[in-house]
């Protein structure tokens, strides 16, 4: 086994109303590290006892008050002070992420500082944040009474781990939420910082709970009666279970899910920063990223020319250990979604023509290695073209009108992101308002604006997080209306009464 970075917990426990406990079956779970696929830790398996215990922790934290009805100033301190330890660790996390992950050292480096800056933005929010009030006039005064909701639960995937929880605990405890983490079970450990850096920043008790497990652990959370908030990220399969699993409780819902995004590249577009972008696009991050450009729609003109330097480039991508810095996809999180991702490629190999990749590098006999692999001429009913792979796999397929762009665009169970790459000012607007995504970036790679709506539609979520939205979503916007004039009510049971006021309301009432 290589060796473990400094930094890697002895042990994990779960972290419930500020103790440290392991499970009361006792039950662990294995953690593997992806270059040899030995365990090399374990961390505790949340039954219903844990997930009952850390939802009775939060719920007596929110209800108590003092995170809750705490002045926006004060908590900004705190997420301050949040963001502050979080900076901290930025080089121990990357080694901890990239090593637990199998993300290349390069690309895990600085995600402590994205993490740090989901906290920052979200505290400045909440002391700048305006709610309206409506005013008719001598009558009535309507406004609205923002207020934290409760208890939120918060799920996260295995990509990008400590930065994908930076992206809901900070919005929720922003809020005024209280919360319980269940962080994915193939990468726990970078989670495992969490609880140290709460209590640094002076978090009260209770307020931050997390609970290791799997997706029974998960559910157990989602069905539990007095967290009425989910906020997850994952597959779709999932993202469908947790719907449904929610419903009996009426629970609001945040599901962030998969993408299949796809980057249309017309003939007029700069060559060069298209094909640079669409290679980082998939095979950054080893392709498991939501927003990966995992369908490459180039326009016939410039379609053999563009395959061909395309495949070029991806052939001499770097696949290496995790921990080199000369790495450019390093080794997939877990073996079983390495088995996943092959299976794809092996699909594709009947679906498409192979111009670069295939499989495991040679000079990498073991571990969850997997070649930049290109298949062009791929039909849209493929299943390399419909199916999320979450792996350095990409599907290129040529089109002839704009209106067949479009098309295939949309013609997918996914609307996470796209790219559309072209010179013609009109026409880039004008197609990326047809496409059926949350988002698009145009002549553009994936940077993201904190500010800026994210999220997906059709298959890839429900709602929209990004900017005042994830605030909107951990608080409840109550409406207070209150008469400031006299009453008028219609008077039932009164005799010779006017019909002019039966409380409909409207501005004009
Ligand atoms: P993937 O299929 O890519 O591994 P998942 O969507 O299964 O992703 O996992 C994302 C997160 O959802 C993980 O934390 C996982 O434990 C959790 N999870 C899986 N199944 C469920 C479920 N039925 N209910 C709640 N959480 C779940």
């Amino acid at each position: 086994m290589v060796a473990k970075p400094a930094g890697i917990p002895e042990e994990i426990k779960h972290y419930i109303n500020g103790e440290f406990v392991d499970s009361a079956s006792g039950e662990r779970f294995d953690i593997l590290e992806p270059t040899t696929n030995s365990n090399y830790l374990t961390a505790p398996l949340g039954g219903q006892e844990e997930a009952n215990a850390a939802v009775a922790a939060a719920k007596e934290a929110f209800d108590e008050g003092t995170w809750a009805n705490m002045l926006p100033r004060a908590r900004w301190k705190i997420l301050n002070a949040i963001a502050d330890e979080v900076e901290k660790i930025n080089d121990e996390l990357a080694q901890i992420e990239s090593f637990d992950t199998g993300l290349p050292i390069r690309q895990a480096r600085g995600q402590a500082n994205r993490a740090a800056e989901n906290f920052r933005f979200f505290a400045d929010l909440i002391v700048a944040n305006e709610d309206k009030a409506f005013s008719m006039p001598g009558r009535q005064l309507n406004y609205v009474n923002r207020k934290p909701h409760g208890v939120a639960i918060l799920i996260t995937p295995w990509n990008t781990p400590f930065m994908q929880e930076s992206w809901k605990l900070a919005p929720a405890l922003a809020s005024g939420a209280t919360v319980v983490l269940k962080p994915a079970e193939f990468t726990p450990v970078s989670a495992s910082l969490w609880p140290g850096i709460m209590e640094r920043a002076g978090v009260p008790k209770g307020v931050f709970n997390i609970v290791y497990g799997d997706g029974q652990t998960g559910d157990m959370l989602v069905t539990h009666p007095d967290a009425p908030l989910v906020s997850f990220t994952g597959s779709l399969a999932t993202g469908k279970k947790i719907f449904e699993r929610s419903a009996p409780y009426m629970k609001h819902l945040s599901l962030e899910l998969g993408g299949k995004s796809p980057a249309i590249i017309f003939a007029d577009a700069d060559f060069e920063a298209a094909l640079d972008s669409t290679l980082f696009g998939v095979f950054s991050l080893n392709g498991e990223r939501c927003t990966a450009s995992s369908r490459l729609l180039v326009e016939r003109p410039i379609y053999d020319r563009f395959v061909e330097a395309y495949a070029e480039r991806a052939k001499k991508i770097v696949v290496g250990p995790p921990s080199d810095p000369t790495s450019e996809i390093a080794a997939l999180v877990h073996p079983e979604h390495y088995e996943k991702v092959t299976k794809y490629i092996e699909i594709g190999k009947s679906e498409g023509r192979l111009v670069a990749g295939g499989g495991r590098p040679a000079h990498l006999p073991e571990g969850n290695y997997v070649e930049a692999t290109v298949f062009a001429d791929v039909a849209p009913d493929a299943r390399i073209f419909q199916e999320e792979i979450f792996g350095p796999v990409v599907a290129i397929t040529p089109f002839d009108t704009e209106e067949e762009a479009i098309k295939l665009a949309n013609d997918v169970e996914y609307g996470l992101a796209a790219y559309v790459w072209t010179n013609d000012i009109a026409r880039a607007h004008n197609v990326s308002h047809q496409i059926e995504s949350g988002m698009v970036w145009i002549n553009s790679h994936n940077v993201r604006d904190l500010r800026t709506p994210f999220g997906g539609v059709k298959g890839s979520g429900l709602g929209h997080e990004g900017g005042y939205r994830s605030l909107d979503f951990y608080s409840v916007q109550q409406a207070i209306h209150v008469t400031l004039g006299e009453v008028h009510t219609t008077r039932f049971g009164a005799t010779g009464y006017a019909d002019n006021d039966l409380g409909l309301g409207g501005p004009s009432a």
